[in-house]
């Protein structure tokens, strides 16, 4: 069957921050450039970022991109590469900057410089006290910034198709990526977009547990996309537990909360940070935070009447200040919860929250496959997709808006670069759709099987029971024979509405043919990985193994192989920062 092809120099697939910051260098260029996004651009995730993005301005205090460059090295248990860690941290400042005149509204001092808040992990003077780094516009960052972007791409003359999911990428005989398949979700047609370049920026996949801080539409289809077309995803075993899940919904309280001064209750009103994190306390990165939390609910030191959450106090920082810097929280907890946080404590969990893992680049947000790192070529990625790696084994907050924006850039530069040395299209692969149309296909005459939400269900149970804060072996054995009968399952899902116009059924069993590689992937890589390392915390094997552990996983889906590589260890103008033990 043939279809419709449109031709353009670059796509991108992903409309949040990283997509928006790497087309508007790319439209800027000159360069021929179409954004497909499963939802309106200023609808993805990015826009739920409240705390803030970290730039080492020294707005109030004294700070350096030094600094910030140890912690995220140390955040990262060591596992993040160090070059593309310099290369962030030191761009920092001036990616910040570049926002600002894009129009973004970020809070002031009285002196007109950018208002920064301190936040979880980031510490002046290699890791003595905390520090102020986070700019932010009041607990509504990312809706800021992607406003910004979005606005700039309009006037750079981005295209969009908004309410188009790409379904699979297009490789050809050499492995280079000369487009992707793309489904419209208004009429059902599927299309070839032939493009010179790929760029992924699809944003994370928390969607692959119970309860999740995520938007429904982070489904990892970018690291499924990839998976599919034979590419490795790095380091997926390690997802971040946001600390302040609310309890009961999920939903998102910022650490921009204890950055402003609020803190944690036991039910014995114990400020128990203290005991597991003498000098950061509250702002110990986060990992750390969320396994005290659960200690102390697993401890019997939990609240309520099932004691199974704490509480973040934050009423002493009285109603002006929570009204200025916090709104958008304060009216969460009410909606929510029927809590007025200026009155009352915030309930609240670990909450799945970030993948750090993701399609493995180099920090010019080229695609590398394999231990010795050979570039894809046509195909980048950059934002949370992506594993840079800047944030190894776990991510500093305030550090993703900071990725999204630098390796935005970054890989459209690199974009630009490759386009303007190629002067025509390569070929489109006789067979560029075969994928796509075969599991469409199969969706549009299947009346019987496996009903989607069904075994989505069984997919975020077992996660959440097997791959969660604390993991053994026996825990992730089990876990791993779990999900692969579940991913057996998922090969037999059918929907009943056979509709073309809007089919949302359709889209979402799509997307969970990409949320299911993630799962699985992560249960088999945690499961290998013997050893507690950020955000992987064993209770077999409580210590960080540098000797045998310090590399990274690469997860294949063809036969579920791991193989594993070198961590960068050369910055690119500074020492190397050794290996220490992680404290707070
Ligand atoms: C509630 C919340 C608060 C956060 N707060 C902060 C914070 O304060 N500071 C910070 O640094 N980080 C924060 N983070 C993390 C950060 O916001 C995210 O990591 C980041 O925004 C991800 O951006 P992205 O551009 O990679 O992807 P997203 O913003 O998630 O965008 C993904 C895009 O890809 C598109 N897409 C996906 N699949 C397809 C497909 N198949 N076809 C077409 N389009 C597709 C979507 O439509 C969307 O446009 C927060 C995260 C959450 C969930």
């Amino acid at each position: 069957m043939s279809l419709p092809i449109l031709k353009f120099d670059a796509v991108v697939v992903g409309g949040g921050g990283a997509g928006l910051r790497a087309s508007l260098q790319l439209s800027e260029a000159g360069i021929k450039t179409v954004v497909l996004s499963k939802v309106f651009p200023t609808r993805s995730h990015t826009a739920a970022a409240q705390g803030g993005i970290s730039a080492s301005f020294g707005n109030s205090e004294e700070d350096n991109w030094h600094w910030h460059m140890y912690d995220t090295v140390k955040g990262a248990d060591w596992l993040g590469d160090q070059d593309s860690i310099e290369f962030m941290c030191k761009q920092a400042t001036d990616a910040v900057s570049e926002l600002e005149h894009y129009g973004m509204p970020f809070d002031r001092l009285d002196n007109g410089k950018i208002y920064q808040r301190p936040f979880g992990g980031h510490m002046a003077d290699f890791g003595k006290k905390p520090v102020r780094r986070a700019c932010a516009v009041a607990d509504r960052t990312g809706h800021a910034m992607l406003h910004a972007l979005y606005q700039r791409n309009v006037k750079a003359q981005t295209h969009f198709f908004v309410e188009w999911m790409a379904l699979d990428l297009i490789r050809d005989k050499d492995g280079d990526v000369v487009g992707v398949t793309a489904l419209e979700m208004e009429t059902g047609q599927v299309y070839i977009i032939h493009a010179k370049a790929v760029l992924f920026a699809t944003g994370g996949a928390g969607r692959i547990y119970q309860a999740s801080t995520n938007a429904f539409i982070n489904t990892g289809d970018g690291v499924g996309m990839a998976l599919r077309a034979g590419l490795p995803v790095e380091d997926i075993e390690f997802w971040q537990f946001h600390p302040t899940g609310l309890a009961g919904a999920g939903v998102l309280i910022t650490e921009g909360v204890r950055g402003e001064g609020g803190y944690l209750l036991n039910a014995d009103g114990e400020r128990f940070m203290e005991r597991y994190a003498p000098t950061a306390k509250d702002l110990a990165s986060r990992d750390v935070v969320s396994r005290a939390m659960q200690v102390e609910i697993n401890e019997g030191r939990g609240c309520g009447v099932n004691k199974d959450h704490v509480l973040l106090k934050l009423d002493h920082l009285g109603a002006e200040v929570i009204d200025q810097r916090l709104p958008g929280i304060r009216e969460i907890s009410i909606q929510f919860l029927g809590i007025d946080p200026v009155k009352q404590p915030i309930p609240v969990v670990p909450t799945c929250h970030y993948m750090m893992g993701g399609i493995p680049t180099n920090y010019r947000g080229e695609v590398v496959d394999g231990v010795d790192e050979k570039i894809v070529k046509g195909f980048y990625a950059a934002g949370e997709c992506a594993c840079a790696s800047v944030h190894g084994a776990n991510r500093l907050g305030t550090n993703s808006l900071l990725d999204l924006i630098v390796f935005g850039k970054s890989a459209g530069n690199s974009v630009i670069e490759f386009i303007n040395a190629m002067p025509e299209h390569k070929e489109l692969p006789e067979n560029a759709a075969e994928i796509s149309l075969s599991r469409v296909e199969k969706l549009n005459t299947a009346t019987t099987g496996e009903k989607v939400a069904d075994v989505r269900k069984d997919m975020q149970v077992c996660m959440q029971q097997h791959a969660s804060v604390f993991r053994t072996q026996k825990v992730l054995d089990d876990g791993v024979a779990r999900m692969k009968a579940i991913y057996e399952r998922a090969k037999q899902i059918y929907v009943d509405d056979k509709s073309k116009v809007f089919n949302t059924a359709r889209v979402e069993a799509l997307e969970f043919l990409n949320t299911v590689e993630v799962a699985l992937a992560t249960m088999v890589a945690a499961a290998a990985r013997t050893e507690s390392r950020g955000a992987h915390a064993r209770e077999d094997y409580p210590d960080r193994n540098d000797e045998k552990w310090m590399k990274h996983t690469l997860y294949y889906s063809d036969g579920q192989r791991l193989e594993y590589k070198e961590v960068h260890t050369k910055p690119l103008s500074v020492d190397y920062i050794p290996p220490a033990k992680r404290v707070y």
